[in-house]
């Protein structure tokens, strides 16, 4: 099976890619034709404070309800969008249901929000997620925005200016999946970070791993003297809580203390914690 490509050699797929690319392609129609306002949702996980023992901020995660592909999930659908040119409609619409949850929680509650390599491209773009925040009042240091080295990667110089205008207009930068990758120290030396997210394949291997358990414990060093907060991604159970408590996390986000949820189990998860503190206070 081939195909002519312009300069006239034949590309030959394997049956693997051959479907791969379908796939991409029926996606990308798929996502043309989306109404995103009424597919497009968020799920809320949440960010526990160790020493607070408390919920302190949420991470907007990206669904996507299709009528004709089910549910497809972010990692499959982000890419697509900026294939098919639709990415900063697909932002525009998530940040805007991000800012709406936001809107209902209480004040010392953060979000965090994933920008795509290609929105942190386009600065009239940001400007206009800017411009959203600005208009309903909401506090920049309440947004933090999330981005990964991918997107960081293309052109430095200009992702840290574009970064320290927003850091200087007080949002929050988060540096995501550290460790995985091409994870450059020069990031953490060049960009204006509030925090960064030590990537989930890291602290599964702790267990098992002597080396990495002594990585998660620098990178989390690290950071404390460069006074970032420090996320660990992807705790799933008590036993990896164990291993990873001495190493003294400041913040755990996975599903041991909560999977990505909606919008209503936020607010009652927010009700009880304040009825908790309540109780407390006056016990
Ligand atoms: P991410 O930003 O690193 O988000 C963390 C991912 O890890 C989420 O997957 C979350 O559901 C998953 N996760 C959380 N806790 C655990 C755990 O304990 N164990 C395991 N195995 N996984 C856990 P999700 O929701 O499928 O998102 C995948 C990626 O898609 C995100 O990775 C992010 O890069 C991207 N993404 C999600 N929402 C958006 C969005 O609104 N915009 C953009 N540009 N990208 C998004
Ligand atoms: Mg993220
Ligand atoms: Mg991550
Ligand atoms: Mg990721």
């Amino acid at each position: 099976r081939g195909k002519q490509s312009a300069r006239g050699q034949t590309v030959v797929f394997t049956s693997d890619q051959d479907q791969e690319m379908r796939e991409a392609l029926s996606l990308e129609r798929a996502l043309r034709e989306a109404n995103l306002e009424q597919e497009l949702y968020l799920l809320f996980q949440p960010q526990f404070d160790v020493k607070k023992q408390a919920v302190v901020s949420f991470e907007a995660l990206a669904r996507w309800q299709s009528p004709a592909l089910g549910l497809v999930p972010p990692d499959r659908f982000i890419r697509a969008a900026e294939r098919a040119g639709l990415i900063q409609s697909v932002t525009q619409v998530l940040f805007s249901k991000a800012l709406d949850a936001l809107d209902l929680w209480p004040e010392h509650i953060t979000i965090s929000f994933n920008l795509s390599a290609q929105d942190l491209a386009d600065r009239a773009f940001l400007f206009s997620l800017v411009a959203q925040v600005t208009k309903r009042g909401i506090a920049p240091y309440r947004v933090e925005f999330e981005i990964t080295e991918t997107a960081v990667m293309k052109d430095i110089a200009a992702s840290r200016l574009l970064l320290e205008d927003l850091s200087g207009l007080g949002f929050r930068i988060a540096l995501d999946d550290f460790g995985s990758g091409y994870s450059s120290f020069e990031y953490l030396d060049q960009l204006p970070l509030n925090k960064v997210k030590i990537d989930k394949t890291f602290v599964r291997k702790v267990a098992q791993s002597a080396t990495s358990r002594e990585i998660v414990a620098g990178i989390i060093t690290l950071c404390r003297n460069l006074d970032l907060k420090c996320v660990l991604e992807g705790v799933e159970t008590e036993e990896e809580m164990r291993n990873l408590s001495p190493l003294s996390p400041q913040l755990i986000q996975g599903y041991l203390y909560g999977n990505p949820m909606s919008q209503r189990d936020v607010l009652g998860l927010l009700l009880a914690a304040e009825h908790a503190e309540e109780a407390e206070s006056t016990a």
